[in-house]
């Protein structure tokens, strides 16, 4: 068992640390090997053991009754700790939770029931779509379009960079309905996959390969009961769902920070050179010091923002400094663990390089660091200017 010193934080509480320390167990032996050339039936493998674990409603929030009861703090940790263990496992977590967001906070009773269930359980793979070729950044700015025949809603245009895109049983995709300029015009619709006039128009690869596409809805009709809250509301809904999520991303890029680590300090110590080890030298003592201290300044952060949201209170800007900070620095981290295994670290299957392709996403998804940079910073002059 790895140590777990910051289960202790006062901003957990004691079931966070044997919840933690149970799936560290847990997911050593049962997903951290799990990889494979066929991405999507290792994310659909990850999925239905991560279901079957039972770790997937803390994904969920065990949200289907009457009360929202999303554990921001629980969400935090089971990234932080697959992340560590295998990207994919946290990627399979966190999208059958961004996916199924915001049912768990807006859906109807029937949505919930239809849904959230399957997802928990591992048998519904979910997948959320804001994203488009010309809104990424400026999200608000989406084009792909509803109208409204009798009660169905008639979807057209395209989503891109899609996660789970090709393999999921259903999106939630935001669409322009048009009820007001700008992202007060935007609803939220629930499109299961077989709908006809849902495409899968390109499978996606990327550096660290996850289940990836771009989607295209040609004459799509959705039943109004799919539709996620009010009509015009789905912005409102997508932010929402993001505020939960955002910090939890800095909780995974904090994982691969820890695993970084770890691998750091075995091969600087072990590693002989000029009749010493690598970690006899003070150049790699003050390395190692450093990633130390930015692992602890990112992790004091996230837990700060999802303990801050478990109890009521916003946190946009708190979840902004811990994306941004946790990003940032697990890059860092993992770079100089890169270059302390030397030639080893960029070859291909060693830990660390795979963690150098994990973590670059992670920088400009969810809010790239200038757009978390512009959150921080328009916080802080509403609170000056009032
Ligand atoms: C691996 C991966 C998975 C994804 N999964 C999903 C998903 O499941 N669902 C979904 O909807 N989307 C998803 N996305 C999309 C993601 O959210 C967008 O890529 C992201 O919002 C950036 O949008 P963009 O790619 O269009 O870049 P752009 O909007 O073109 O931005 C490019 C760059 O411009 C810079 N920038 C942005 N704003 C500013 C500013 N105001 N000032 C200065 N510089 C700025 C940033 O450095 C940014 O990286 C995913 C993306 C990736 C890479």
């Amino acid at each position: 068992m790895r140590e777990l010193a910051h289960l202790d934080w006062p901003f957990l509480e004691e079931r966070h640390g044997i919840f933690a320390a149970e799936l560290d167990g847990w997911a050593r032996e049962h997903v951290a090997e799990v990889h494979g050339p066929d991405v999507d039936a290792a994310c659909r493998t990850l999925v239905r053991r991560l279901g079957e674990g039972g770790w997937l409603r803390h994904a969920v929030g065990g949200a289907w009754g009457e009360q929202e009861v999303i554990d921001t703090r629980a969400i935090c940790l089971a990234r932080e700790t697959l992340a560590y263990h295998n990207g994919l496992a946290d990627f399979a977590f966190a999208m059958q939770g961004l996916g199924s967001g915001a049912i768990s906070l807006q859906g109807t009773p029937q949505q919930k029931e239809k849904y959230l269930p399957r997802v928990a359980r591992g048998e519904a793979i979910a997948a959320f779509a804001l994203s488009e070729p010309d809104a990424g950044s400026d999200v608000a700015n989406l084009q792909c379009a509803a109208h409204i025949e009798g009660d169905h809603a008639v979807l057209e245009g395209e989503k891109t960079w899609i996660s789970n895109g090709g393999i999921a049983d259903f999106y939630v995709v935001f669409c322009r309905t048009g009820e007001a300029p700008g992202p007060r015009g935007i609803s939220a619709f629930i499109v299961d996959q077989d709908t006809p006039g849902l495409e899968i128009a390109e499978r996606i690869e990327v550096i660290a390969p996850h289940p990836l596409a771009r989607l295209r809805f040609r004459s799509c009709r959705v039943p109004l009961s799919q539709r996620i809250g009010a009509a015009g509301e789905g912005f409102k809904v997508a932010m929402r769902t993001l505020d939960v999520f955002r910090t939890s991303v800095a909780a995974a890029a904090l994982g691969f920070a820890r695993r970084a680590m770890d691998e750091a300090l075995q091969r600087a110590t072990t590693r002989k050179m000029f009749n010493q080890t690598l970690a006899d030298f003070q150049l790699t003592q003050a390395r190692l010091a450093q990633m130390a201290t930015t692992i602890d300044s990112s992790a004091l952060l996230v837990y700060r923002a999802a303990w801050l949201r478990d109890q009521g209170q916003g946190v946009t800007k708190e979840a902004a400094m811990a994306k941004m900070t946790a990003t940032e620095g697990a890059q860092q981290v993992i770079d100089a663990a890169v270059q302390m295994f030397g030639g080893l670290g960029v070859k291909r299957g060693e830990v660390v390089e795979q963690l150098y392709r994990e973590i670059r996403s992670l920088r400009i998804y969810e809010g790239a660091t200038e757009v978390q940079q512009l959150i921080i910073a328009r916080e802080l002059l509403r609170e000056v200017r009032g």
